[in-house]
């Protein structure tokens, strides 16, 4: 999602794009068009208009009119709610597969070159370009050359590797179960988000009033969650979730992730920018990889359109100045997410009473605190510095 985003939005400015995908084009089967549900900030939502995508998609989203965040059995809970926020929405939640088939039918009609299913083995690096090998049915027999190459290929990054930027992975032994879900009662536009001793729950609201699950467990109990049949995986949840949204009815189909954090050591090397998941994989509780991805996005591809306002007769998009400008501008908002988001997993495992008792005062306090919910709705932009023209709802 990220790549095809990043192509859409410097396909914009003028560049040749060519955009090489291992999984074959528009067959759904790549691992960022599957079946989860994504939350995408309002930011997110206008990065998407600005690149053409979102009135081909925004049929099949569903806006986020509260958060409700509670810590079960205990006393702690939380509550957001858009309008005291003065806002429309706190965001907005789509499937995958919905939002990668608006990306697809962009990438489409606007020019940019996919080769798919096509794989980037390694490249080399000399002073006017890179030169990429590729493999696959569409790969072709040349090596493909380009001056700026750009690494969206997820967390374990073919190219990160081939660049020798070292990451740094820390697993969280824990994994995500997903599914859809039908309830007894209507989400009303409410996100939960359950603390349970054996992990989060989330249950995002959508589109014919389903609800989008991301269950976080240990991974052999969510490998066993998994096998179960659907009554008995309904049952399960129902005694961790709780009764808020009345009994669960049905169950689609289920899907599981391994967590974990990894944090490639540098954005920008010699003509590579590293972004989206290849740069940041994040634990799914705050919802924040891919919107911190398309801010990835939405900076490169500003960069790179200022340098072309500048009235430059050629623009070398790897040129060491520009990448040193997006790598400047996105080391902080990167650094705070990624803080915040390993924060809360390590804060909300913690089975120590005196921290669990400080995190249900911290809820409290944080739902008596207009202050603290603004600062929070400030994660839909970005956690800090300059925003992105296209996360303003601005053109590039
Ligand atoms: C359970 C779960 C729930 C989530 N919920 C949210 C949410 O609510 N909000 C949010 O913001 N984020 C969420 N995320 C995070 C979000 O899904 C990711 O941040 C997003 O998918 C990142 O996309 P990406 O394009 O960077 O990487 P990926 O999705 O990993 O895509 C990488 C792409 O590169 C291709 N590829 C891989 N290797 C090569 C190669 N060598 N050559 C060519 N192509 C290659 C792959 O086929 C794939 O298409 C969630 C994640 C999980 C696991």
């Amino acid at each position: 999602m990220v790549g095809a985003s990043l192509a859409l939005a410097l396909a914009q400015i003028g560049f040749h794009i060519t955009l090489v995908e291992a999984a074959p084009f528009k067959a759904g089967g790549s691992p960022s068009f599957d079946d989860r549900t994504t939350a995408l900030s309002n930011g997110s939502r206008r990065i998407m208009e600005g690149l053409g995508v979102w009135p081909l998609v925004q049929h099949e989203a569903t806006p986020i009119r509260r958060i409700h965040v509670s810590d079960r059995g205990r006393f702690g809970f939380a509550r957001i709610d858009a309008a005291e926020l003065e806002l429309d929405s706190l965001g907005l939640v789509i499937a995958n597969r919905a939002l990668g088939a608006g990306l697809w039918q962009r990438l489409e009609a606007s020019g940019v070159r996919v080769l798919a299913p096509a794989r980037v083995v390694d490249y080399d690096v000399s002073a006017d370009g890179c030169q990429i090998r590729l493999e696959g049915d569409a790969a072709g027999n040349e090596p493909l050359h380009c001056r700026l190459l750009v690494a969206a290929d997820g967390a374990q990054s073919a190219v990160r590797k081939s660049a020798g930027v070292e990451s740094f992975t820390w697993d969280y032994e824990q994994t995500a179960l997903t599914a859809n879900l039908t309830t007894q009662v209507f989400h009303n536009h409410v996100a939960f988000e359950r603390f349970t001793p054996t992990g989060p729950i989330a249950l995002l609201p959508c589109v014919e009033g389903r609800v989008g699950l991301v269950w976080t467990l240990a991974p052999q109990e969510a490998a066993d969650t998994l096998a179960l049949p659907d009554a008995d995986f309904l049952a399960r949840l129902q005694q961790a979730f709780g009764m808020r949204l009345g009994r669960f009815l049905s169950v689609g189909k289920r899907q599981s992730y391994s967590l974990a954090l990894t944090r490639a050591e540098e954005q920008a090397t010699d003509r590579v920018v590293i972004l989206g998941n290849a740069a940041q994989g994040l634990h799914p509780i705050a919802g924040q990889g891919f919107n911190l991805g398309l801010r990835d996005v939405a900076c490169l591809a500003e960069v790179l359109a200022d340098e072309c306002a500048n009235g430059a007769t050629t623009v070398d998009p790897g040129a060491p100045a520009l990448l040193e400008q997006y790598r400047a501008w996105r080391q902080e908002d990167r650094r705070r997410i990624v803080a915040f988001t390993d924060g809360l997993v390590r804060v909300f495992r913690q089975p120590f009473a005196p921290i669990r008792l400080l995190r249900d005062v911290a809820l409290l306090a944080f739902d008596l605190s207009p202050q603290a919910k603004q600062a929070m709705s400030q994660l839909s932009l970005g956690a800090a510095g300059r925003i992105p023209r296209l996360a303003r709802g601005a053109r590039l």
